[in-house]
């Protein structure tokens, strides 16, 4: 395996507090806040606190417990923002990106979560 994490990429930097953000869910390994630039009434993303550089990376190199935590972090921001549709929420998007051709920006693992509106087709 060929992943190389960058220490000072921003949401290390985050993890670090040397930088802020808007927090919406914090658990033992994994931190949920809202997107800089959101792209619907709701964006947040979900990163876990070891240092993944992608959903490849995460899932062939995390422990169980790390896995699970994320998973459920990603569950309980759908329903603290009541998108969940089998709650009567309106649904959602989860979408990761990853290297090149996934134009993935920051790299540490994240998944964005978005609601709020119609999202529209799913590639533009
Ligand atoms: P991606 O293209 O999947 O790597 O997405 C990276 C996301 O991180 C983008 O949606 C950015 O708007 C978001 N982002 C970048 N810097 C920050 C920050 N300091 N706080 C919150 N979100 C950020």
């Amino acid at each position: 395996m060929d992943y190389k994490y960058d220490v000072v990429n921003i949401f290390a930097k985050i993890l670090r507090a040397e930088i802020p953000c808007s927090k919406v869910l914090e658990t033992e390994f994994s931190l949920a806040f809202n997107d800089i630039n959101p792209r619907a009434p709701h964006h947040i993303l979900v990163i876990p606190k070891g240092p993944y550089v992608n959903f490849d990376h995460f899932i062939l190199s995390a422990r169980n417990e790390e896995i699970l935590d994320f998973n459920s972090t990603i569950s309980s921001v759908i329903i603290k923002i009541k998108v969940d549709p089998c709650n009567g929420g309106k649904g959602y998007r989860l979408i990761t990106n990853s290297g090149l051709d996934g134009v993935q920006e920051v790299p540490h693992f994240h998944v964005h979560i978005l609601g709020g509106r119609p999202l529209g087709g799913m590639l533009s």
